[in-house]
């Protein structure tokens, strides 16, 4: 299929000076160096998308194909989106929240994570340009992603990591066979490494040339949580942020939406969550600053490591522009937020979720997030993944030899009672 407009995608836009490009397979502005990202063309969009013709969509994030980059049919990632919005009333309780809600992104199809989102997008957008390798610069989830993707869709793969991630996302990749690569260097030296070799080989590296169409993916998880609040859009929503694209597309999702009528008001608060080792974003969020320093990456939440993130500069506009705020927290804060979850939900999130929830708990104390607020945490990634972060705050199990009065003995329990 050639790179066209249709009535649906106008084409690449700079977010900088504006310049237009036909929808193709680039990422930055010729004339200024900006990013591009995909412009729509809202009123062919409006004429035909519901709520009925949403809800009469498959159950998967293809309901909102209207809103997504691609021409066709999707061809990848036909299973991916629509997970569970939980109403966690025990967490709430626990934090002083009447009305919260866990977006419950760990049990995404095919790969646990919510890089499945963007990743059905991207690979779809890619087969629809002509290339049949497909490659990506990642902390983890995003190579898990695209090299399960990469399986089902018979294309060649090769996935960049830093040398330091848990066993699980490495193996994760693995188990696909792609050609895993192991960066002797933190995530930006693998980005700048992967910028390298896009420029030198024809294949869809989809953070890097077709990064304007993987984002997109990302508004999704903004589109859902709305319908199941019943379309609704909620008055908080805490984000976790490596690159910042989440957050910017979380944020675009909702305004689109709102100019579409398919919600009637917007006054959604977006709020930035970091990790203390690794707070480009949130630092700059809270010394005022309008842009990010570039750091170096220490903390246990690797899936966020990003020292120089692409879209920061985006993600403090965004937060700016609906009024929300950002946050860290530290690595045993991180813990905590994981071990809370579990123990009031149900629900083991990696080290990503830790640090949505120790920031919303921050911003509940602060005042930022009131009470009967309706409140959405953004739970983006599985604890299965990052075993190794809660290994020692979990224990043992209780150990005994297999007889009753053992049992009973350990447990201090009566015999009788039943
Ligand atoms: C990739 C990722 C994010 C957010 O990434 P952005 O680069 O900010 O879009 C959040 N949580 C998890 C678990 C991730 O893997």
């Amino acid at each position: 299929m050639a790179p066209t407009t249709t009535d649906k995608i106008k084409g690449l836009i700079c977010r900088e000076c504006g310049k237009t490009y036909p929808p193709v397979s680039l990422h930055v502005c010729d004339m200024c160096f900006g990013p591009l990202e995909v412009q729509y063309n809202y009123e062919a969009i409006k004429s035909r998308i519901s709520r009925k013709t949403i809800e009469a969509g498959p159950k998967s994030l293809w309901r909102y194909i209207d809103l997504l980059p691609i021409q066709g049919e999707p061809t990848v990632g036909l299973y991916a989106g629509l997970t569970p919005l939980i109403r966690a009333k025990n967490l709430g309780d626990e934090l002083g929240l009447d009305k919260l809600y866990i977006k419950n992104d760990t049990v995404n199809h095919p790969t646990l994570s919510f890089k499945d989102r963007v990743v059905s997008v991207a690979l779809t957008r890619a087969l629809e340009l002509g290339y049949d390798t497909v490659a990506c610069a990642s902390t983890g989830n995003l190579a898990n992603s695209v090299a399960a993707h990469a399986a089902a869709a018979k294309m060649q793969c090769y996935v960049f990591i830093p040398h330091d991630l848990e066993a699980s996302k490495v193996l994760g990749n693995l188990v696909y066979r792609p050609n895993v690569v192991e960066v002797e260097g933190n995530y930006d030296d693998v980005n700048r490494l992967c910028s390298e070799i896009a420029g030198e080989r024809k294949w869809a590296f989809v953070n890097v040339n077709i990064r304007p169409y993987y984002a997109e993916g990302s508004k999704t998880l903004a589109y859902e949580v709305v319908e199941q609040l019943g379309w609704i859009a909620p008055d908080q929503i805490v984000i976790p942020m490596a690159s910042g694209s989440l957050l910017t597309k979380i944020w675009k999702g909702l305004n689109e939406f709102h100019k579409l009528g398919l919600i009637d008001g917007l006054t959604t608060k977006v709020h930035g969550a970091q990790a203390e080792g690794c707070s480009p974003i949130s630092a700059a969020y809270k010394q005022g600053r309008d842009f990010f320093k570039p750091v170096k990456p220490n903390t246990i939440a690797k899936s966020l490591a990003i020292g120089n993130p692409a879209d920061g500069y985006y993600a403090l506009k965004a937060t700016a522009e609906s009024g929300g705020a950002m946050d860290s927290v530290t690595d045993e804060e991180i813990v905590e937020g994981m071990m809370l979850l579990a123990q009031t939900e149900g629900v083991f999130a990696e080290t990503a979720g830790g640090v949505t929830i120790g920031v919303l708990k921050k911003l509940v104390k602060q005042g930022v997030i009131k009470r009967t607020d309706t409140t959405v945490a953004l739970i983006t990634g599985n604890g299965l993944k990052t075993q190794e972060a809660v290994m020692h705050a979990v224990g043992r199990p209780t150990r005994i030899s297999p007889s009753l009065a053992q049992f009973l003995k350990t447990f201090n329990l009566d015999k009788h009672e039943r």
